[in-house]
């Protein structure tokens, strides 16, 4: 095959680049009329913030003194917003067997989209929590040796799962096929610690473990626990040994309830929770990462993402259960951080969930603040992301009407920079 003409090779690079910003210093601000300040719980504005290479310096309510601006005029401010439930390794509408069939490159080529599409929705910071063949780990470091645009990420590897669990693709398949079908399918307490020290040895930044049956695996039941108690306290001591957290996805009461007991930082989708399971959560300060959104794409007319029968109708049943957990939630006062379960659905499209905890009862202040200053607190960030304020990453999305009036504006983010470089910017001048 013949090289790309050098120009056209220098064209699909700069695609790749951030956008161009005006020749500046190392140092300079952003302006913008409004700014959210989530630790306040305030609009405030106008603001300057201060930027010096990746870092902010400082906010401030009056123009400095000999620095280039980057003007955003009356557009509203605010930190990059956090993800703490994605796949970003998934390949979208894909039916079940042809995702076991797709390589692993295939699936990196598809990565490198999506976490582009993810960081231009406003979404400068992911807690991705379950991939396989390690193109989670490829994707977050390329991204952190600045080759491709996309989020900050936290990857959880291969998710543990028992046999026959939400993680075991051998519940689709005849035995015969599949004995070496490599997974997170890890059984008994010997079995779980190796899997943890594994994945922790093949770049993991956390661990992701399946405690209850799932929606989307075939013949297990969302009711049902996953792990024994006894697996998931040496699943957590073994975690918690090498440094890292786990993130525990459970729909069922009982599985959720073993699994904070366990000492699990997080509980994704919890769609069962009811006041006594609430309680246990909000004792033991565990975190729940809700994923709303996510069932109306698979329930969608047509059935564009190609969910079988089977997972469908396990899809109704749960959809009736997931909002009043998250009004249960909130009554007990447990902590709330936002996810999505982006990669079920296209990516970038998961700024659809922050409506929906306005419709349950948060202001948008809470539901800004679930996806900024939470969602760096469950990430063990705070203070790095989630936040502009002195010492924090440069990243600063930007929206042209006020999202405390409207929380849809988090739907039409329209400028990113993510560690001092735009990499969007739909602002009207
Ligand atoms: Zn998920």
């Amino acid at each position: 095959m013949r090289p790309l003409p050098i120009a056209t090779a220098a064209a699909a690079l700069a695609a790749l680049a951030p956008l161009a910003s005006p020749a500046r210093a190392e140092r300079f601000a952003v302006h913008a009329a409004h700014f959210v300040d989530v630790r306040a719980g305030a609009l405030r504005g106008p603001v300057w913030v201060i930027v010096s290479g990746d870092t902010v310096e400082s906010v401030e309510s009056s123009a400095p003194a000999g620095l280039a601006v980057t003007d955003l005029g009356n557009a509203t401010l605010l930190p990059g917003l956090i993800d703490c439930h994605t796949h970003l390794s998934s390949r979208v509408g894909i039916d079940r067997m042809a995702s076991l069939k797709s390589p692993a490159a295939r699936n990196a080529i598809t990565g490198v989209n999506n976490v582009r599409a993810t960081l231009e929705a406003g979404i400068t910071t992911c807690r991705d929590v379950g991939g396989s063949e390690l193109v989670d780990v490829s994707l977050r470091d390329a991204i952190k040796a600045g080759e491709i645009p996309g989020p900050r990420m936290q990857v959880a590897t291969w998710p543990l799962s028992m046999t026959g669990g939400h993680g075991d693709d051998r519940n689709q398949l005849d035995y015969h096929w599949c004995n070496d079908l490599e997974s997170g399918v890890a059984d008994g307490v010997d079995a779980v610690r190796k899997q943890v020290r594994f994945n922790v040895q093949q770049g993991a930044d956390l661990i992701k473990i399946l405690a209850t049956g799932g929606v989307l695996s075939a013949n297990d039941d969302p009711q049902h626990t996953g792990y024994t108690q006894e697996e998931l306290r040496a699943i957590c001591d073994e975690a918690h040994r090498l440094g890292r957290n786990v993130a525990a996805h459970c729909h069922g009461k009982e599985g959720m309830i073993w699994a904070s007991n366990a000492g699990v930082r997080s509980i994704e989708h919890a769609s069962y929770m009811d006041a006594e399971a609430a309680a246990v959560l909000k004792k033991n300060g565990t975190w729940y990462v809700p994923t709303l959104y996510v069932i109306e794409p698979i329930l969608a007319q047509g059935n564009p993402l190609k969910i079988p029968e089977q997972s469908l109708d396990k899809a109704r049943e749960v959809r009736m259960h997931m909002r009043e957990a998250f009004k249960t939630a909130m009554k007990h006062g447990v902590k709330i951080a936002y996810g999505t379960d982006a990669g079920v659905f296209p990516h970038g499209t998961q700024v659809r969930e922050f409506k929906i905890y306005t419709e349950l009862g948060m202001t948008p202040m809470q539901v800004i603040a679930t996806a900024t200053t939470s969602a760096a607190e469950l990430m063990g960030w705070s203070g790095k992301v989630g936040v502009v304020a002195k010492g924090s990453y440069a990243d600063l999305i930007a929206t042209s009407g006020d999202p405390l009036r409207d929380i849809t504006e988090l739907e039409r983010v329209k400028w990113v920079m993510k560690g001092g470089k735009v990499y969007k910017d739909e602002l009207k001048p």
